[in-house]
């Protein structure tokens, strides 16, 4: 083994783990990704990339890629939820890739999984490899595998997600919280909804129930999330699925397009809507946090993985250098310096993070309404006002760019020598 090579072990292979494996295996780090599933499966629906994310990815040489399975959709339109038409459009498309520089996506989870792992060349993929626990030691951090099997290395990141047992070790009284809401998530082929356009990203705010449709896959398929107001937490879980019958039932009486969405379908993907408290430290020693581990998102700014995929940008700066190769190389083995680039990373991205995390809740298409301000009900002048204010809220999010606070930030080897 090279002394020299910084071992870094991921926890979790989900967008922001393997996201992480790509700049840390290129910069010359020994990257083992360790990640509970036995297999990768085509679960998930839509998930959204804004130009923050797809920017980077496409620095990393994945837009092509990305434009194989990826939708820009060209507009964003919000409907009446009863009658149907059509309250307002606003241009997304070309428009939104001149204001940010880089596309907004729709995308099927699974599909931006598989051109992450396809990219991740030189890193270890171990699944069906659960961590139970992990500490820090003098030498390094040791992990603990449910099969009571043990590995070490010199940087631990835990992107295990919103359940993470990592966040758990470094934040143990770090709390949930439920914002009473379920999403019941589902994808259906776009053939069979005629009239659901697959060419925008579509809102139907009802008068409890926010419904959201956006297509995936070339346009071929329509994901679909519903938000729907709970008063049973559920588990905060990607594998639960629910009927579709009390679906059904909720949408009776909404326009025929919607009524359409659950033709053929048997159960839909169901899971709570929670967060965490944000945090007041990520890392400790080697260890640290990334994603939806250590700043899980509300769905409703659309930025889970774009936030992820900043976070391994970042990392992988403050732990190996720049990108671009200019930088030290990941020779940082010792323990000092290896928490001081942890401190770095953790110092550059949560006052971001946080506003992020923060500004999700009760956010987004929740603040459309269908029956504003004793009207009629979905006016065209309120939904647009609030349709643009929308947008407005998340373009200090979309236009951020993380190589440009990075080329601004301390260098690992600055902060490498202030710990010496
Ligand atoms: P995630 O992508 O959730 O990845 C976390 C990974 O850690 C998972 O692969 C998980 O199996 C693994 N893991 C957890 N605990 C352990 C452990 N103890 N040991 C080892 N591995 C562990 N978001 C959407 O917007 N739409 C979707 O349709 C959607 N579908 C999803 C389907 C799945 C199967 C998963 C896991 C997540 C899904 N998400 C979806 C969430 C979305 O991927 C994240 O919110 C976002 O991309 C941030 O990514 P992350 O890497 O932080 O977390």
């Amino acid at each position: 083994m090279d002394q020299h090579v910084l071992s870094v072990a991921i926890v979790g292979a989900g967008i922001g783990g393997m996201a992480a494996a790509i700049p840390l295996s290129r910069a010359g780090c020994r990257v083992t990704v360790y990640e509970q599933a036995k297999e990768f499966r085509e679960t998930g629906a839509g998930l959204h990339l804004g130009p923050n994310g797809s920017r980077l990815l496409r620095g990393w040489g994945l837009g092509d890629a990305l434009e194989g399975v990826a939708v820009r959709p060209p507009a964003m339109e919000v409907r009446h939820w009863k009658e149907g038409r059509t309250l307002v459009r606003r241009p997304m498309g070309q428009d939104w890739d001149e204001r940010y520089g880089a596309p907004y996506y729709t995308v099927h989870r699974a599909d931006l999984h598989r051109i992450l792992a396809e990219h991740v060349d030189g890193a270890l993929i171990r699944l069906d490899s659960r961590i139970t626990s992990l500490e820090n030691e003098p030498d390094g951090a040791r992990l603990h595998f449910a099969d009571g099997t043990t590995a070490t290395a010199d940087v631990v990141i835990g992107a295990d997600g919103i359940n993470s047992v990592v966040r758990r070790y470094l934040a143990p009284a770090n709390h949930v919280v439920y914002s009473g809401n379920s999403a019941f998530r589902g994808v259906a082929p776009a053939d069979a909804l005629p009239t659901v356009p697959v060419d925008c990203l579509l809102v139907w705010p009802g008068p409890e129930v926010k419904l959201l449709c956006c297509p995936v896959r070339s346009g071929r398929e329509v994901a679909f999330v519903a938000v729907v107001p709970d008063p049973v937490r559920r588990p905060a879980s990607w594998s639960a699925r629910a009927a579709v019958g009390p679906l059904v039932d909720m949408f009776a009486n909404w326009n025929s397009d919607v009524v359409g969405l659950f033709d053929g379908m048997a159960d839909v993907g169901c899971w709570a809507l929670v967060d965490h408290e944000p945090l007041e430290r990520w890392s400790s020693g080697r260890i640290t946090l990334l994603g939806d581990a250590a700043h899980p998102v509300l769905p409703h700014h659309g930025q889970g993985a774009s936030q992820a995929i900043e976070d391994a940008v970042a990392l992988a700066h403050c732990l190996a250098g720049p990108a671009d190769g200019t930088g030290t190389g990941p020779s940082l083995r010792d323990g000092p310096a290896v928490a001081a680039a942890l401190r770095r990373y953790e110092e550059i991205r949560r006052p971001h993070t946080y506003s992020v995390q923060t500004g999700s809740r009760g956010s987004g298409t929740l603040r459309l309404s269908s029956e504003p301000q004793g009207a009629g009900a979905g006016q065209t002048g309120q939904a647009g006002d609030v349709l643009g204010g929308m947008i407005e809220d998340v373009s200090w999010i979309h236009a951020y760019d993380v190589t440009e606070v990075l080329r601004g930030a301390t260098t690992t080897t600055e902060v490498s020598a202030a710990c010496s």
